[in-house]
């Protein structure tokens, strides 16, 4: 999988979760049935948040992991390739 394609994925499902938490809390009474699907439901959704974040995001190239600067990063910090050309930047790190 793509590296952008995983990272959006993380945003989705991380936004999702917070807000079917936030739906629980202001729609649902805390303790019915339909709250403990919602919080069920957000934690799911944070799950694969984490399961894109941790399984995907990952360089194309060298295949490490990348967590800092997960959404703005555009070369690896690892073998320093652009990760979505696969060039070697040199120079300066930006
Ligand atoms: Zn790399």
């Amino acid at each position: 999988m793509n590296i952008k394609t995983a990272r959006r994925m993380v945003l989705l499902f991380m936004a999702l979760s917070v807000l079917m938490a936030l739906v629980g809390l202001i729609f649902f009474e805390p303790g019915t049935t339909v709250s403990m699907y919602v919080t069920m439901l957000a934690f799911v959704l944070m799950v694969l948040a984490l399961v894109f974040l941790f399984g995907f995001c990952k360089c194309p190239w060298c295949g490490r992991r990348i967590t800092t600067g997960l959404m703005k990063i555009e070369v690896c910090p690892h073998c320093r390739r652009d990760l979505e050309t696969g060039m070697k930047r040199k120079g300066k790190r930006k």
